[in-house]
């Protein structure tokens, strides 16, 4: 008897047809405002809250699944809505997830409800770690913070750029050096209320695409929070700089697994970016005739669309693999998560682009999506991991040899 299924459940089923209502109701009508305007979707975001779907207790449901999927799932159609939309939904689970890795159970009860807010009172998260400096290199990240024993504070200072959310978030959590001579080991995560003085945003960024997400500079000058914002505790961070000045290796290699295990959120977002292409583009090729056929019944177009269709496909099931594998904790030896975000995001890139191509002029202009769509799915194959890094993670994990 095979134990092998691919078929979801009823569960997964009805929640991935309740997103899919929503991104078909309410983040498509709205995405081409947003990605002019620039600006965070305030109205869509509460509308998600009111919806339910901006909420802890939905991501929280998603997260718990045994068998992985279903956050996988949510995240495909809310991206195949709009990927700037999705990011603005989305991007707060950021620092969610650095405050479930890294907190104690008090700090996850205090902070997590923070970041989301409620229906009548949305809050926002950032998680900040990039630097000008430090971008694929996390381990040298300039932003420093020093303990003041006499007030219990920790002091920051430093300027983190890139930051999703950054410098209008209600939380935001910054990652910083409490000791630069150890490196990524010598480095802590510290929440940063709303209200906190000496943070505040610095220049917010002009992008190619998810413009509906807000992306901006987040400057540290003296910013002095309480002890009790420093997640996981001093105690933790004492006896974690001790094992690293003794060499001990393990926090690294930790930090290094969750990454793994959350790519694959991301590559399911750029599959919702290739699905729309792609099925924008199927329905076109139908439609359009010249040389008195549709355009579908030149092999050169339909061949197109086979690969679309099979690349995008492909994507998901790498997917679903590296999300069913974090959810019941197999190890990644070949970089499996990598492997996903990798595999989507560029497949992302590549669909996107056909697509304008097989709408020839009227994809390349804004009356049409799949130029947005092709703006959009450029920033897959950059952030959380560049593809030049997802290969060197894959490339490490098979060889075991320390590539560089
Ligand atoms: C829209 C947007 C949102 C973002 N949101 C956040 C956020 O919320 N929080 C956050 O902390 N960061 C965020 N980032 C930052 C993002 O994670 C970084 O941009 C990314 O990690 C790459 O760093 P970098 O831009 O400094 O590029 P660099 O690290 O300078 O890389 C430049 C090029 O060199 C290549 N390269 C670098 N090192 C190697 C190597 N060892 N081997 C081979 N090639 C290499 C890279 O692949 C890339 O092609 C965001 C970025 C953008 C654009």
């Amino acid at each position: 008897m095979a134990d092998f299924s691919l078929t979801l459940s009823e569960e997964q089923t009805t929640v991935r047809d309740w997103v899919h209502t929503f991104a078909q109701n309410v983040m498509r009508p709205a995405a081409q405002e947003w990605d002019e305007r620039e600006e965070t979707p305030w109205p869509v975001i509460e509308e998600a809250a009111r919806a339910g779907l901006y909420s802890m207790d939905f991501f929280a449901n998603n997260f718990v699944d045994p068998t992985g999927l279903l956050m996988v799932l949510s995240l495909e159609e809310m991206a195949w809505g709009d990927a700037g939309l999705c990011m603005a939904i989305v991007g707060s689970t950021l620092a969610v997830a650095a405050i479930m890795g890294n907190g104690t159970p008090e700090q996850v009860g205090e902070w997590v409800p923070a970041c989301f807010g409620t229906p009548g009172d949305v809050k926002i998260a950032a998680f900040g770690v990039s630097e000008p400096d430090a971008g694929s290199d996390v381990s040298s990240l300039r932003t420093r913070a020093i303990y003041d024993e006499a007030t219990d504070e920790w002091v920051l200072n430093g300027t983190k750029t890139w930051i999703t959310n950054g410098g209008i978030a209600h939380v935001h959590v910054i990652v910083a050096s409490v000791d630069p001579a150890l490196g990524s080991r010598g480095q802590a995560s510290f929440v940063i209320p709303e209200g906190t003085r000496g943070l505040r945003m610095g220049q917010k960024f002009k992008k190619l695409g998810i413009r509906a997400s807000h992306t901006a500079e987040v400057v540290l000058e003296d910013c002095r929070v309480p002890g009790r914002c420093l997640l996981g505790g001093k105690e933790r961070l004492d006896q974690k700089l001790a094992r690293a000045r003794e060499g001990t290796k393990t926090s690294g290699q930790a930090a290094m697994a969750t990454f793994e295990t959350t790519r694959p959120y991301v590559g399911a977002q750029a599959i919702g970016i290739a699905r729309a292409s792609y099925e924008y583009a199927l329905d076109y090729a139908k439609e359009r005739h010249q040389f008195g056929r549709a355009i579908i019944e030149n092999q050169s177009i339909a061949f197109k669309l086979a690969d679309m269709k099979m690349r995008t496909d492909a994507s998901r099931l790498l997917v679903w693999r590296a999300s069913w594998m974090a959810a019941t904790r197999q190890p990644f030896l070949a970089g499996e998560g990598s492997q996903s975000k990798l595999f989507a995001s560029e497949t992302a890139v590549h669909v996107s682009e056909e697509a304008i191509q097989i709408l020839g002029g009227y994809g390349y202009v804004r009356d049409y999506p799949v130029e947005r769509w092709h703006r959009d799915s450029k920033i897959y194959t950059i952030f959380e991991g560049t593809s030049e890094i997802q290969r060197l993670i894959i490339a490490r994990a098979i060889s075991g040899v320390h590539i560089r």
